[in-house]
Protein backbone atom coordinates (compact mmCIF):
# COMPACT_ATOMS: atom_id res chain seq x y z
CA UNK A 1 0.00 0.00 0.00
CA UNK A 2 0.87 3.17 -0.93
CA UNK A 3 1.62 6.13 1.70
CA UNK A 4 -1.47 8.13 2.75
CA UNK A 5 -0.44 11.76 1.75
CA UNK A 6 -2.53 14.27 3.64
CA UNK A 7 -1.28 17.41 1.82
CA UNK A 8 -4.38 16.55 -0.74
CA UNK A 9 -6.20 16.03 2.16
CA UNK A 10 -7.53 19.77 2.01
CA UNK A 11 -7.39 20.28 -1.72
CA UNK A 12 -10.14 23.15 -1.50
CA UNK A 13 -7.56 24.89 0.11
CA UNK A 14 -6.47 25.87 -3.35
CA UNK A 15 -9.67 27.49 -4.36
CA UNK A 16 -10.06 29.20 -0.98
CA UNK A 17 -6.97 30.94 -1.08
CA UNK A 18 -8.05 31.96 -4.72
CA UNK A 19 -11.29 33.41 -3.34
CA UNK A 20 -9.38 35.15 -0.43
CA UNK A 21 -6.72 36.36 -2.84
CA UNK A 22 -9.42 38.17 -5.44
CA UNK A 23 -11.16 39.73 -2.39
CA UNK A 24 -8.10 40.98 -0.83
CA UNK A 25 -6.15 42.35 -4.45
CA UNK A 26 -9.76 43.45 -5.93
CA UNK A 27 -11.74 45.08 -3.05
CA UNK A 28 -10.17 44.36 0.59
CA UNK A 29 -13.11 44.06 2.53
CA UNK A 30 -15.78 41.32 2.69
CA UNK A 31 -19.37 41.39 2.98
CA UNK A 32 -20.24 38.52 5.03
CA UNK A 33 -23.63 36.56 4.83
CA UNK A 34 -24.03 37.14 8.61
CA UNK A 35 -25.07 40.94 7.60
CA UNK A 36 -27.44 40.07 5.44
CA UNK A 37 -30.78 40.62 6.21
CA UNK A 38 -32.13 37.85 3.96
CA UNK A 39 -31.65 34.38 5.38
CA UNK A 40 -33.83 32.92 1.95
CA UNK A 41 -32.35 30.54 -0.54
CA UNK A 42 -29.72 32.19 -2.92
CA UNK A 43 -30.15 30.77 -6.72
CA UNK A 44 -26.99 31.04 -8.72
CA UNK A 45 -25.79 29.32 -12.17
CA UNK A 46 -22.36 28.69 -11.91
CA UNK A 47 -20.14 27.59 -15.31
CA UNK A 48 -17.26 25.42 -14.34
CA UNK A 49 -14.82 24.30 -17.10
CA UNK A 50 -17.81 23.96 -19.62
CA UNK A 51 -20.17 22.64 -17.07
CA UNK A 52 -23.04 24.57 -16.03
CA UNK A 53 -24.44 23.77 -12.31
CA UNK A 54 -27.82 24.74 -10.65
CA UNK A 55 -26.65 26.11 -7.26
CA UNK A 56 -29.18 26.84 -4.52
CA UNK A 57 -28.50 27.12 -1.13
CA UNK A 58 -27.31 29.50 1.67
CA UNK A 59 -24.59 32.31 1.04
CA UNK A 60 -22.21 32.30 4.01
CA UNK A 61 -19.62 34.41 2.82
CA UNK A 62 -19.59 36.95 0.13
CA UNK A 63 -16.19 38.84 -1.47
CA UNK A 64 -17.31 42.45 -2.45
CA UNK A 65 -16.34 41.49 -6.03
CA UNK A 66 -18.88 39.00 -6.25
CA UNK A 67 -16.73 35.23 -5.30
CA UNK A 68 -19.24 33.11 -3.07
CA UNK A 69 -19.29 30.45 -0.87
CA UNK A 70 -22.83 29.03 -1.20
CA UNK A 71 -23.86 25.99 1.19
CA UNK A 72 -26.32 23.64 -0.42
CA UNK A 73 -29.17 21.35 1.47
CA UNK A 74 -26.88 17.94 0.95
CA UNK A 75 -24.03 20.14 2.95
CA UNK A 76 -21.45 20.62 -0.27
CA UNK A 77 -19.96 24.14 0.22
CA UNK A 78 -19.65 25.89 -3.51
CA UNK A 79 -17.11 27.92 -4.06
CA UNK A 80 -18.13 30.05 -7.18
CA UNK A 81 -15.57 32.84 -8.59
CA UNK A 82 -17.50 35.92 -10.01
CA UNK A 83 -16.41 35.50 -13.64
CA UNK A 84 -17.84 31.89 -13.13
CA UNK A 85 -21.78 32.80 -11.70
CA UNK A 86 -23.74 33.61 -14.59
CA UNK A 87 -27.12 34.30 -13.42
CA UNK A 88 -28.30 34.73 -9.40
CA UNK A 89 -31.57 35.81 -7.98
CA UNK A 90 -33.04 35.04 -4.19
CA UNK A 91 -36.24 33.86 -2.89
CA UNK A 92 -37.77 34.15 0.43
CA UNK A 93 -37.99 30.70 1.33
CA UNK A 94 -36.08 29.50 4.41
CA UNK A 95 -32.98 27.49 4.09
CA UNK A 96 -33.46 23.71 5.20
CA UNK A 97 -30.63 21.39 5.25
CA UNK A 98 -31.53 18.04 3.63
CA UNK A 99 -33.48 15.65 6.14
CA UNK A 100 -31.70 12.35 6.38
CA UNK A 101 -34.68 10.89 3.72
CA UNK A 102 -33.35 13.59 1.39
CA UNK A 103 -29.44 13.09 1.71
CA UNK A 104 -30.96 8.86 0.94
CA UNK A 105 -32.18 9.68 -2.01
CA UNK A 106 -29.57 12.41 -3.16
CA UNK A 107 -26.96 9.82 -2.78
CA UNK A 108 -29.20 6.80 -4.66
CA UNK A 109 -29.44 8.95 -7.28
CA UNK A 110 -25.76 9.88 -7.31
CA UNK A 111 -24.40 6.39 -6.82
CA UNK A 112 -26.64 4.13 -8.64
CA UNK A 113 -26.73 0.40 -7.56
CA UNK A 114 -24.69 1.44 -4.20
CA UNK A 115 -26.12 0.47 -1.19
CA UNK A 116 -26.96 3.04 2.22
CA UNK A 117 -26.29 1.71 5.23
CA UNK A 118 -27.34 3.91 7.98
CA UNK A 119 -26.44 4.55 11.72
CA UNK A 120 -27.51 7.00 14.11
CA UNK A 121 -25.32 9.67 12.96
CA UNK A 122 -23.71 8.76 9.72
CA UNK A 123 -24.85 7.91 5.91
CA UNK A 124 -22.46 5.12 4.59
CA UNK A 125 -23.07 4.93 0.66
CA UNK A 126 -21.59 1.59 -0.45
CA UNK A 127 -20.82 -1.28 -2.97
CA UNK A 128 -18.39 -3.10 -0.57
CA UNK A 129 -20.35 -5.95 1.20
CA UNK A 130 -23.15 -5.02 4.02
CA UNK A 131 -20.54 -6.72 7.14
CA UNK A 132 -17.18 -4.18 5.85
CA UNK A 133 -19.91 -0.89 6.03
CA UNK A 134 -20.90 -2.01 9.22
CA UNK A 135 -17.50 -2.41 10.50
CA UNK A 136 -16.45 1.14 9.48
CA UNK A 137 -20.45 2.55 11.05
CA UNK A 138 -19.79 0.84 14.22
CA UNK A 139 -15.89 2.53 14.19
CA UNK A 140 -17.65 5.62 13.42
CA UNK A 141 -20.33 5.45 15.98
CA UNK A 142 -17.76 4.44 18.63
CA UNK A 143 -15.30 7.50 17.76
CA UNK A 144 -18.90 10.05 17.20
CA UNK A 145 -19.16 9.53 21.30
CA UNK A 146 -15.84 9.47 22.26
CA UNK A 147 -15.25 12.94 20.33
CA UNK A 148 -18.55 13.91 22.24
CA UNK A 149 -17.45 13.28 25.64
CA UNK A 150 -13.81 14.48 25.12
CA UNK A 151 -14.75 17.53 24.28
CA UNK A 152 -17.81 18.13 26.52
CA UNK A 153 -15.28 17.62 29.68
CA UNK A 154 -13.32 19.66 28.29
CA UNK A 155 -16.21 22.30 28.10
CA UNK A 156 -16.13 22.85 24.39
CA UNK A 157 -19.79 22.78 23.47
CA UNK A 158 -20.23 21.01 20.32
CA UNK A 159 -23.05 21.71 18.23
CA UNK A 160 -25.71 18.91 16.81
CA UNK A 161 -25.70 18.24 13.25
CA UNK A 162 -27.53 19.90 10.70
CA UNK A 163 -27.19 16.46 8.74
CA UNK A 164 -26.39 13.09 8.51
CA UNK A 165 -22.18 12.67 7.79
CA UNK A 166 -22.19 10.67 4.73
CA UNK A 167 -19.02 8.43 3.70
CA UNK A 168 -18.85 6.94 0.96
CA UNK A 169 -17.17 3.33 0.31
CA UNK A 170 -15.70 1.91 -3.07
CA UNK A 171 -15.16 -1.65 -3.21
CA UNK A 172 -11.68 -1.13 -5.47
CA UNK A 173 -9.27 1.35 -5.76
CA UNK A 174 -10.49 2.09 -9.37
CA UNK A 175 -13.65 3.02 -8.47
CA UNK A 176 -12.57 5.18 -6.14
CA UNK A 177 -9.86 6.57 -7.95
CA UNK A 178 -12.49 7.28 -11.22
CA UNK A 179 -14.55 9.26 -8.86
CA UNK A 180 -11.90 11.32 -6.49
CA UNK A 181 -10.08 12.15 -9.34
CA UNK A 182 -11.80 15.14 -10.38
CA UNK A 183 -11.21 16.57 -6.54
CA UNK A 184 -7.70 15.38 -6.21
CA UNK A 185 -6.40 14.71 -9.51
CA UNK A 186 -3.57 11.94 -9.91
CA UNK A 187 -3.54 12.31 -5.58
CA UNK A 188 -5.81 9.67 -5.98
CA UNK A 189 -2.97 7.12 -6.52
CA UNK A 190 -1.41 7.91 -3.26
CA UNK A 191 -4.59 8.89 -0.68
CA UNK A 192 -6.08 6.17 0.46
CA UNK A 193 -8.88 8.46 2.20
CA UNK A 194 -9.46 11.88 2.12
CA UNK A 195 -12.53 13.87 3.96
CA UNK A 196 -13.13 16.51 1.70
CA UNK A 197 -13.88 20.13 3.08
CA UNK A 198 -15.87 20.88 -0.31
CA UNK A 199 -18.37 17.78 -0.17
CA UNK A 200 -18.05 17.22 3.40
CA UNK A 201 -17.84 13.67 2.35
CA UNK A 202 -15.37 11.08 3.53
CA UNK A 203 -13.84 8.70 0.47
CA UNK A 204 -12.46 5.73 1.03
CA UNK A 205 -11.64 2.34 -0.33
CA UNK A 206 -12.31 -0.80 1.42
CA UNK A 207 -8.45 -0.67 3.20
CA UNK A 208 -8.71 -4.48 3.65
CA UNK A 209 -8.48 -5.72 0.39
CA UNK A 210 -11.26 -8.19 1.29
CA UNK A 211 -13.67 -6.79 -1.41
CA UNK A 212 -11.40 -7.28 -3.83
CA UNK A 213 -10.35 -10.46 -3.21
CA UNK A 214 -13.75 -11.22 -2.01
CA UNK A 215 -15.72 -9.40 -5.41
CA UNK A 216 -18.10 -11.88 -7.56
CA UNK A 217 -18.88 -14.10 -4.53
CA UNK A 218 -21.14 -13.30 -1.76
CA UNK A 219 -21.46 -13.29 1.91
CA UNK A 220 -17.85 -12.36 3.49
CA UNK A 221 -18.77 -13.30 7.12
CA UNK A 222 -18.45 -10.52 9.29
CA UNK A 223 -16.16 -12.34 11.42
CA UNK A 224 -13.99 -12.26 8.94
CA UNK A 225 -14.13 -8.31 8.56
CA UNK A 226 -13.46 -7.93 12.58
CA UNK A 227 -10.42 -10.87 11.95
CA UNK A 228 -8.60 -8.62 9.31
CA UNK A 229 -9.12 -5.47 11.18
CA UNK A 230 -8.51 -5.83 14.61
CA UNK A 231 -5.14 -7.50 13.22
CA UNK A 232 -1.84 -5.01 14.64
CA UNK A 233 -1.06 -5.25 10.79
CA UNK A 234 -4.53 -3.11 9.87
CA UNK A 235 -3.87 -0.21 12.89
CA UNK A 236 -2.49 1.93 10.00
CA UNK A 237 -5.64 1.13 8.16
CA UNK A 238 -8.18 1.99 10.88
CA UNK A 239 -6.50 4.87 11.95
CA UNK A 240 -6.39 6.23 8.57
CA UNK A 241 -10.23 5.84 8.65
CA UNK A 242 -10.54 7.45 11.87
CA UNK A 243 -8.43 10.32 11.00
CA UNK A 244 -10.96 11.29 8.03
CA UNK A 245 -13.67 10.86 10.14
CA UNK A 246 -11.99 12.75 12.90
CA UNK A 247 -11.58 15.66 10.17
CA UNK A 248 -15.23 15.22 9.40
CA UNK A 249 -16.58 15.32 12.59
CA UNK A 250 -14.22 18.67 13.81
CA UNK A 251 -15.90 20.50 11.14
CA UNK A 252 -19.47 19.17 11.53
CA UNK A 253 -19.70 19.63 15.23
CA UNK A 254 -18.41 23.71 15.36
CA UNK A 255 -14.91 22.58 16.48
CA UNK A 256 -13.43 24.19 13.32
CA UNK A 257 -15.29 25.73 10.53
CA UNK A 258 -15.38 24.52 7.01
CA UNK A 259 -12.82 26.35 4.26
CA UNK A 260 -11.95 28.75 7.34
CA UNK A 261 -8.33 29.49 7.33
CA UNK A 262 -7.28 27.20 10.28
CA UNK A 263 -3.79 26.75 11.01
CA UNK A 264 -2.98 23.44 9.73
CA UNK A 265 -1.23 22.21 12.69
CA UNK A 266 -4.05 22.39 14.72
CA UNK A 267 -6.18 20.16 12.16
CA UNK A 268 -3.57 17.57 11.02
CA UNK A 269 -2.46 17.23 14.32
CA UNK A 270 -5.94 17.01 16.46
CA UNK A 271 -6.86 14.38 13.58
CA UNK A 272 -3.25 12.62 14.63
CA UNK A 273 -4.11 12.99 18.10
CA UNK A 274 -7.86 11.16 17.62
CA UNK A 275 -6.54 8.64 15.35
CA UNK A 276 -3.68 7.11 17.34
CA UNK A 277 -4.41 3.24 17.70
CA UNK A 278 -5.00 1.50 21.05
CA UNK A 279 -3.08 -1.13 20.56
CA UNK A 280 -4.81 -2.90 23.66
CA UNK A 281 -7.77 -2.73 21.92
CA UNK A 282 -9.50 -5.73 19.58
CA UNK A 283 -10.91 -3.48 17.59
CA UNK A 284 -7.41 -1.49 16.68
CA UNK A 285 -8.63 1.73 18.01
CA UNK A 286 -10.66 2.37 21.45
CA UNK A 287 -9.52 5.35 23.51
CA UNK A 288 -8.45 8.83 22.57
CA UNK A 289 -5.53 10.56 23.60
CA UNK A 290 -2.94 7.79 23.76
CA UNK A 291 0.97 8.40 23.27
CA UNK A 292 1.52 8.53 19.32
CA UNK A 293 5.06 6.70 19.92
CA UNK A 294 5.79 6.54 16.26
CA UNK A 295 5.34 10.88 16.06
CA UNK A 296 7.10 10.89 18.96
CA UNK A 297 10.04 8.68 18.03
CA UNK A 298 10.21 11.35 14.87
CA UNK A 299 9.90 14.29 16.94
CA UNK A 300 12.38 12.89 18.90
CA UNK A 301 14.56 12.25 15.73
CA UNK A 302 13.78 15.84 14.62
CA UNK A 303 14.66 17.42 18.11
CA UNK A 304 18.89 17.92 17.27
CA UNK A 305 18.45 19.59 14.06
CA UNK A 306 15.30 21.31 14.63
CA UNK A 307 15.48 25.23 13.77
CA UNK A 308 15.08 28.04 16.99
CA UNK A 309 12.43 29.47 14.19
CA UNK A 310 11.06 25.66 13.88
CA UNK A 311 7.61 26.48 15.87
CA UNK A 312 6.87 30.19 14.55
CA UNK A 313 7.12 28.78 10.91
CA UNK A 314 5.02 25.94 12.09
CA UNK A 315 1.92 28.30 13.17
CA UNK A 316 2.80 31.49 10.64
CA UNK A 317 1.96 29.60 7.25
CA UNK A 318 0.94 25.71 6.70
CA UNK A 319 4.15 25.40 4.22
CA UNK A 320 6.24 23.35 6.15
CA UNK A 321 2.98 20.26 6.48
CA UNK A 322 2.77 20.72 3.10
CA UNK A 323 6.15 20.26 1.44
CA UNK A 324 7.78 16.62 1.10
CA UNK A 325 11.00 17.65 2.58
CA UNK A 326 9.30 19.12 6.47
CA UNK A 327 6.29 16.88 5.94
CA UNK A 328 6.98 13.92 7.93
CA UNK A 329 9.06 16.40 10.84
CA UNK A 330 6.03 18.66 10.86
CA UNK A 331 3.12 16.24 11.54
CA UNK A 332 5.00 14.86 14.10
CA UNK A 333 5.21 18.15 16.03
CA UNK A 334 1.67 19.11 15.48
CA UNK A 335 0.51 15.54 16.83
CA UNK A 336 3.05 16.46 19.78
CA UNK A 337 1.40 20.58 20.04
CA UNK A 338 -1.96 18.56 20.66
CA UNK A 339 -0.73 16.25 22.92
CA UNK A 340 0.94 18.85 24.80
CA UNK A 341 -1.77 21.42 24.84
CA UNK A 342 -4.88 18.77 25.42
CA UNK A 343 -2.53 17.26 28.59
CA UNK A 344 -1.27 20.37 30.08
CA UNK A 345 -2.55 23.27 28.61
CA UNK A 346 -6.16 22.32 27.96
CA UNK A 347 -8.14 25.72 29.40
CA UNK A 348 -5.71 27.59 27.02
CA UNK A 349 -6.31 25.11 23.99
CA UNK A 350 -9.93 25.74 24.57
CA UNK A 351 -10.21 29.42 24.40
CA UNK A 352 -7.82 29.33 21.07
CA UNK A 353 -9.98 26.75 19.74
CA UNK A 354 -12.80 29.17 20.04
CA UNK A 355 -11.14 31.80 18.47
CA UNK A 356 -10.24 29.42 15.55
CA UNK A 357 -14.09 27.99 15.52
CA UNK A 358 -15.26 31.98 14.89
CA UNK A 359 -13.39 32.18 11.79
CA UNK A 360 -15.26 32.78 8.49
CA UNK A 361 -15.26 30.06 5.03
CA UNK A 362 -12.64 31.79 2.40
CA UNK A 363 -10.93 34.57 4.74
CA UNK A 364 -7.27 34.02 4.65
CA UNK A 365 -5.09 35.17 7.44
CA UNK A 366 -1.76 36.79 7.46
CA UNK A 367 1.16 34.77 8.81
CA UNK A 368 1.61 38.28 11.26
CA UNK A 369 -2.57 37.39 12.46
CA UNK A 370 -2.03 34.10 13.09
CA UNK A 371 1.31 34.88 15.27
CA UNK A 372 -0.54 37.76 17.25
CA UNK A 373 -3.36 34.90 17.62
CA UNK A 374 -1.37 32.34 18.98
CA UNK A 375 0.67 34.77 21.28
CA UNK A 376 -2.87 36.76 22.55
CA UNK A 377 -3.93 32.93 24.63
CA UNK A 378 0.12 31.09 24.62
CA UNK A 379 1.96 34.36 25.77
CA UNK A 380 5.25 34.69 24.07
CA UNK A 381 6.43 31.75 21.98
CA UNK A 382 10.18 31.51 23.01
CA UNK A 383 9.07 30.61 26.33
CA UNK A 384 6.29 28.49 24.88
CA UNK A 385 8.71 26.84 22.78
CA UNK A 386 11.00 26.27 25.68
CA UNK A 387 7.84 24.50 27.65
CA UNK A 388 7.10 22.58 24.96
CA UNK A 389 10.50 20.74 24.35
CA UNK A 390 10.67 20.23 27.79
CA UNK A 391 7.05 18.56 27.84
CA UNK A 392 8.09 16.12 25.28
CA UNK A 393 11.06 15.12 26.47
CA UNK A 394 9.53 14.20 29.43
CA UNK A 395 6.55 12.10 28.01
CA UNK A 396 7.13 8.25 28.76
ZN1 LIG B 1 -5.67 15.00 7.69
Amino acid sequence: MTLFSRLAACPVRIRLRRLAGIAAAGCLALALAGDRPSRGVDHFTIVRDGTTHEVRGRTITEAEDGGVIVLAPDGRLWIAQPDEISERRSDESPFKPFTRAEMEAALSREFPGFKIHTTANYLICHNTSKEYAQWCGALFERLHRGFHTYWSQRRFGLRPLETPMVAVMFNSHESYALHVKDEIGEAADSVVAYYSQASNRINVYDLTGIEEFKRGRKGVPRTRVNEILSQPEAARQVATIVHEATHQLCYNTGLLNRLADNPLWVSEGLAVFFETPDLKSTTGWGSIGQVNQHRLDQLRNYFPSRPGDALWNLIRDDDRLKLPASRLDAYAESWAMNYYLLKARQADYVSYLKLLSQKQAGVADSPEERIEEFRSVFGELANFDRDFRRYVDSIR
